[in-house]
């Protein structure tokens, strides 16, 4: 296999919408981990929750206009593009597909998404297609289901080196900076018609504000007569 190639990170989320929390904390990967770029990939239909109140294309709008000006950040629509559910396995998969078989896959996910792992479609199978490389966030429990445990302990890497040593089956614990925001609480204070600035880039702020999202009226309420 070839050892110049740095691995590429996979952030995966609903994205709904895209914030500070998710952009440092991909920075940081970034740079601590030499990666070769970070892709941010909105799912189509989430897997694991309710529909959104805003569309697919939307939230990816926002994801396009929040990493457009850094390096290394690229937009992904992938999962977009796929029918039914957005599952990470079929994600890894398509890009196994196109990185091809040496190239180094790194599945970054936060700790409370971790914690749901074993729940998600194929989970065992996922440390095939990439490594997986854990933030810690804020607020999260730092106990694991036993069968996670079990699932972590022969997979369990150190360092950014060994990232880079092969294409996939590493689990890496990454710390980054603690920054408590949470789409749901930015939801909540658009609907509240509270501002969520310095929560998010204002680039993404503005485009909420001028395509009226994350209101809580239902865009078919009848206009009174
Ligand atoms: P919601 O509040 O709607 O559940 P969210 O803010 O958690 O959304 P997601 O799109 O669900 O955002 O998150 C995508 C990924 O980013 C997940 O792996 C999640 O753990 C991680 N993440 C979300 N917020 C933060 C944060 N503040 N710091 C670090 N990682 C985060």
């Amino acid at each position: 296999m070839s050892m110049a190639s740095l691995p590429i990170g996979i952030l995966g989320g609903t994205f709904d919408p895209i914030h500070y929390g998710h952009l440092r904390s991909a920075l940081e990967l970034l740079g601590t981990l030499d990666l070769a770029e970070v892709r941010f990939v909105p799912c189509r239909i989430p897997a694991h929750r309710g529909t959104p109140l805003v569309t697919a294309d939307q939230r990816m709008a926002l994801v396009r206009l929040a990493t457009a000006d850094q390096p290394g950040f690229v937009a992904d629509d992938r999962e977009l593009l796929r029918d039914g559910p957005s599952y990470m396995f079929d994600t890894l998969l398509s890009l196994r597909e196109e990185f091809g078989d040496d190239a180094p896959l790194s599945l970054i996910v936060g700790t409370d998404a971790f914690r749901e792992l074993h729940t998600w479609h194929r989970w065992r199978e996922l440390t095939r297609l990439a490594h997986i490389v854990v933030m810690r966030r804020p607020g999260a429990l730092q106990s694991l289901p036993p069968v996670l445990e079990k699932f972590i302990a022969p997979r369990v890497i150190h360092d950014a080196f060994a990232l880079r040593q092969k294409p996939a089956g590493g689990i890496l614990f990454q710390p980054v900076t603690q920054l408590n925001i949470s789409a749901t609480q930015i939801r909540a204070l658009l609907a509240h018609g509270q501002s969520p600035r310095y929560l998010l880039p204002d680039a993404v702020l503005a485009c909420i504000h001028d395509r009226a999202l994350y209101r809580t009226q239902p865009l078919n309420t009848p206009v009174p007569a």
